[in-house]
């Protein structure tokens, strides 16, 4: 589904099985952020097709964190061109603690691949540079992606509508969730896309957005 030029959204609506949405960019090629669980990926192929992209234009995919209903789709992906990109904070995480959560989730371990550290600063691929900004707390190396051209942030599992990322899960922490929230809020966005949920749109709403979060959670955090 395309939002504006460029940006298009592949949401999860199915509310029995839990998996993330996805979202891809597009300006001299594609990059992808979060595949989801691996069983759904030819779905959001499908669902590129329709939408006039090609996916084998995919030139990176990055995962906003390692958690399985964002990074288990990584495996569709080694074996084409796109490179696979995750902070390096969560691939510590994902080796050593993260990859149990495969199996509660009843999933093989994860096939994957970091070819690219996603660490706080640009990061440029497919004629997009984008910035990473490492927002710890509800997994230790999770990173907001945000495209300064567009005014667009993809913010993972650190803020939904209406909503925050669970922090009860290992490796999570509400106060560095709090800190990070309050850092991504500075930033100009017409287009927030978040793991979970819906899309919000407009700079009014997204303010509105932060606000209602900072009202309803910041003294729980
Ligand atoms: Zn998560």
């Amino acid at each position: 589904m395309k939002i504006t030029d460029g940006i298009y959204a592949y949401p999860w609506t199915d509310m029995m099985v839990n998996n993330c949405n996805t979202y891809v960019l597009q300006k001299e090629g594609l990059i992808l952020i979060d595949p989801g669980l691996k069983r759904y990926v030819p779905q959001i192929m499908a669902g590129m097709k329709k939408d006039g992209l090609n996916p084998d234009d995919i030139s990176l995919v990055i995962n906003t964190h390692s958690h399985p209903d964002h990074l288990d789709g990584d495996a569709y992906f080694l074996q084409t061109r796109a490179k696979i990109a995750l902070h390096e904070e969560e691939e510590k995480f994902l080796k050593h603690v993260g990859v149990d959560f495969f199996q509660m989730f009843g999933l093989e371990p994860p096939q994957y691949r970091v070819d690219v550290y996603a660490s706080e600063g640009t990061l440029t691929a497919a004629g997009i540079t984008l910035q990473i900004i490492h927002t710890p707390g509800h997994s230790p190396g999770s990173i907001c992606i945000y495209w300064p051209e567009k005014k667009v942030m993809a913010t993972g599992d650190v803020v939904f509508s209406g909503s925050i990322g669970r922090t009860d899960f290992p490796g999570g922490s509400s106060s560095t969730l709090k800190k990070s929230i309050e850092k991504i809020s500075t930033y100009a966005c017409d287009y927030l896309l978040p793991g979970h949920n819906e899309v919000i749109e407009g700079a009014v709403e997204i303010k509105r957005n932060f606000d209602f979060i900072k009202r309803s959670f910041f003294s729980f955090l």
